[in-house]
């Protein structure tokens, strides 16, 4: 199937439209007012006094509370943030009429101990789609095919992202929330370190280390010391949301650009542009945010549920993608060279 591109500049128009606006908009995302609000603040102060302040009201407090929900990291204080957190939503629906946010966040209603239900099972069908599609690039590319190891890492990186988003959104704290956008980061990163692997890097079936190592070097050394930077020194979401944002954009266009060139000679690259083009779409929910609809499903949770499916379009990409270049490889006479 071959995908019509009407025309290339529209393509990057939208694709650098969708992620500068959300640059440029990126500062107001994280405002929230319910976690300053003195309703929400003397509620939660009562309901720490009451249940929290003492040896034996935290024993009575563990005594109530499931051993499960304990062992997610729903300790007292946990609980009373929860509940001041329903109290202000329920009070600013009846009074203002406006849902507000604590924390840079929406309220979720809470399920079996997750935080928020839907953005951590899409979270887990993200990585269910990595994982599967890991094991029919597996079946289907040849181990001696150019690019075979270096998609490998591209995985690895998309799991691990998965698993932390996993977690970050089955329990949102400190090292959770880090660790979620460290590596959100990480899978960025990674898909332009394979966008100058894959177009500028390849030698045969090998990687040519004099391009790749000056190329590939500096973009880790920045990711290197930008999760230092949020683990250790200081955690700004805008700081971290612009710089995400620039490499998603440097990276979107220059896949897309890529396709468009090749495109008559490897007609399969209508799916990285398709991937990539929805992804940066879909991304504009992030700015378009909305109280979530039966406080489950935010702007955050459905563009979560929307790269799923995405995902299959660009891991499809890159089956085809190391396929052709093991076809163009055959035809070398390295390959000969080497018997396979
Ligand atoms: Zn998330």
């Amino acid at each position: 199937m071959k995908l019509t591109i009407p025309s290339t500049t529209t393509m990057h128009l939208v694709a650098f439209l969708c992620l500068f606006s959300i640059w440029l908009l990126s500062p107001s995302v994280n405002a929230s007012w319910g976690d300053q609000h003195p309703v929400f603040q003397n509620y939660r102060r009562h309901c720490l006094n009451m249940n929290c302040s003492t040896d034996a009201k935290l024993t009575r407090f563990n005594t109530r509370q499931p051993l499960s929900m304990r062992l997610l990291g729903w300790d007292c204080s946990s609980e009373c943030t929860y509940e001041s957190m329903w109290h202000l939503t329920h009070k600013a629906l009846e009074e203002v009429e406006r849902v507000p946010q604590f924390y840079g966040k929406w309220p979720f209603v809470r399920f079996m101990g997750m935080q928020e239900p839907a953005s951590c099972i899409f979270s887990i069908l993200n990585g269910a789609v990595a994982v599967y599609m890991l094991s029919r690039f597996r079946r289907q590319v040849p181990s001696n095919a150019p690019m075979y190891e270096a998609w490998h890492g591209y995985f690895a990186v998309q799991i691990n992202t998965w698993v932390w988003s996993t977690v970050f959104h089955f329990r949102d704290v400190t090292w959770t929330e880090k660790m979620d956008y460290i590596s959100a980061f990480s899978l960025i990163v990674s898909g332009m370190l394979m966008f100058i692997l894959r177009v500028f890097s390849m030698k045969g079936n090998t990687i040519n280390m004099k391009v790749a190592v000056p190329t590939v070097t500096p973009i880790a050394m920045f990711f290197l010391s930008h999760a230092f930077y949020l683990g250790f020194t200081k955690f700004s979401y805008s700081y971290n949301l612009k710089v995400n944002l620039t490499f998603a954009i440097v990276s979107s266009v220059a896949w897309l650009l890529w396709s468009i060139i090749v495109r008559s000679r490897q007609p399969y690259v209508w799916k990285v542009a398709l991937s990539i083009l929805s992804g940066n779409l879909l991304t504009l929910l992030e700015v378009f945010d909305f109280p979530p609809v039966w406080w489950v499903f935010d702007a955050h949770s459905i563009w979560h549920g929307g790269t799923a499916p995405l995902a299959f379009v660009f891991y499809s990409f890159v089956i085809d993608d190391c396929l052709y270049l093991y076809e163009e490889y055959k035809k070398t006479p390295d390959y000969r060279r080497k018997g396979v």
